[in-house]
Protein backbone atom coordinates (compact mmCIF):
# COMPACT_ATOMS: atom_id res chain seq x y z
CA UNK A 1 0.00 0.00 0.00
CA UNK A 2 1.67 3.49 -0.98
CA UNK A 3 0.98 5.80 1.94
CA UNK A 4 1.47 2.72 4.84
CA UNK A 5 4.60 3.67 7.01
CA UNK A 6 5.10 -0.32 7.33
CA UNK A 7 5.07 -0.86 3.36
CA UNK A 8 7.37 2.17 3.20
CA UNK A 9 9.84 0.94 5.60
CA UNK A 10 10.07 -2.43 3.90
CA UNK A 11 11.02 -0.78 0.93
CA UNK A 12 13.56 1.22 2.48
CA UNK A 13 11.70 4.38 1.87
CA UNK A 14 12.26 5.27 5.43
CA UNK A 15 14.40 4.74 7.90
CA UNK A 16 14.01 1.76 10.57
CA UNK A 17 16.74 -0.14 12.58
CA UNK A 18 15.98 -3.81 11.75
CA UNK A 19 17.04 -6.02 14.17
CA UNK A 20 15.81 -9.38 12.00
CA UNK A 21 14.67 -10.12 8.66
CA UNK A 22 13.60 -13.20 6.43
CA UNK A 23 11.35 -13.81 3.33
CA UNK A 24 7.70 -13.19 5.34
CA UNK A 25 8.52 -10.26 8.12
CA UNK A 26 10.85 -7.93 9.74
CA UNK A 27 12.01 -6.74 13.32
CA UNK A 28 12.61 -3.33 13.78
CA UNK A 29 13.17 -1.36 16.99
CA UNK A 30 10.13 1.12 17.51
CA UNK A 31 10.86 4.68 17.16
CA UNK A 32 8.20 5.94 19.76
CA UNK A 33 9.17 3.06 22.64
CA UNK A 34 7.24 2.39 25.88
CA UNK A 35 9.57 -0.28 27.39
CA UNK A 36 13.02 -0.38 27.71
CA UNK A 37 13.23 -3.07 24.59
CA UNK A 38 10.10 -1.83 22.30
CA UNK A 39 10.41 -3.85 18.88
CA UNK A 40 7.82 -3.95 16.14
CA UNK A 41 7.57 -7.12 13.80
CA UNK A 42 5.78 -6.45 10.60
CA UNK A 43 4.79 -9.15 8.08
CA UNK A 44 5.79 -7.63 4.44
CA UNK A 45 1.85 -8.35 3.09
CA UNK A 46 0.01 -5.26 3.88
CA UNK A 47 -3.61 -6.38 5.42
CA UNK A 48 -5.11 -4.17 6.87
CA UNK A 49 -7.24 -6.37 9.41
CA UNK A 50 -6.42 -10.22 10.47
CA UNK A 51 -10.16 -11.01 9.17
CA UNK A 52 -9.17 -10.01 5.93
CA UNK A 53 -5.81 -12.29 6.52
CA UNK A 54 -4.90 -15.59 4.47
CA UNK A 55 -4.06 -18.52 6.23
CA UNK A 56 -1.13 -18.38 5.26
CA UNK A 57 -0.40 -14.88 6.53
CA UNK A 58 -2.26 -16.32 9.98
CA UNK A 59 1.24 -18.52 9.68
CA UNK A 60 3.12 -15.84 9.64
CA UNK A 61 1.45 -14.83 12.39
CA UNK A 62 2.65 -17.91 14.00
CA UNK A 63 6.00 -17.54 12.71
CA UNK A 64 6.57 -14.27 13.61
CA UNK A 65 5.60 -15.69 17.66
CA UNK A 66 8.03 -18.76 17.35
CA UNK A 67 10.81 -16.54 15.70
CA UNK A 68 10.32 -14.12 18.84
CA UNK A 69 10.77 -17.14 21.13
CA UNK A 70 14.13 -18.40 19.53
CA UNK A 71 15.88 -14.60 19.42
CA UNK A 72 14.80 -13.73 23.01
CA UNK A 73 18.31 -13.68 23.71
CA UNK A 74 19.56 -11.83 21.29
CA UNK A 75 16.83 -9.37 21.39
CA UNK A 76 17.32 -8.71 25.14
CA UNK A 77 13.90 -10.18 25.80
CA UNK A 78 14.88 -12.82 28.22
CA UNK A 79 12.85 -13.04 31.90
CA UNK A 80 9.45 -12.40 29.67
CA UNK A 81 7.91 -10.23 27.32
CA UNK A 82 4.65 -9.03 25.86
CA UNK A 83 3.38 -9.14 22.25
CA UNK A 84 0.27 -7.08 21.31
CA UNK A 85 -0.74 -7.56 18.22
CA UNK A 86 -2.33 -4.00 16.19
CA UNK A 87 -4.76 -3.78 13.60
CA UNK A 88 -6.86 -1.51 11.65
CA UNK A 89 -7.17 2.02 11.81
CA UNK A 90 -7.67 2.78 15.40
CA UNK A 91 -4.36 1.00 16.26
CA UNK A 92 -2.55 4.14 14.43
CA UNK A 93 -0.86 1.90 11.67
CA UNK A 94 -3.53 0.14 9.82
CA UNK A 95 -1.10 -2.81 8.15
CA UNK A 96 -1.54 -5.75 11.01
CA UNK A 97 1.47 -5.89 12.92
CA UNK A 98 3.10 -7.35 16.59
CA UNK A 99 4.71 -5.11 19.31
CA UNK A 100 7.16 -6.70 21.09
CA UNK A 101 7.61 -5.02 24.90
CA UNK A 102 10.52 -6.50 27.35
CA UNK A 103 13.60 -5.77 29.01
CA UNK A 104 11.87 -4.69 32.02
CA UNK A 105 9.42 -5.43 34.30
CA UNK A 106 6.48 -4.50 32.69
CA UNK A 107 3.13 -2.80 34.25
CA UNK A 108 0.07 -4.95 34.56
CA UNK A 109 -3.19 -4.24 32.40
ZN1 LIG B 1 1.40 -1.77 4.76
Amino acid sequence: MEDCVFCKIRKGELPSTILYSDDDFMIIKDINPRAKIHLVAIPYTHVPHIEMMTEEGACVLGKIILKISHLQEELGLVGGYRLLINQGENAAVSHVHIHILGGEKLKEF
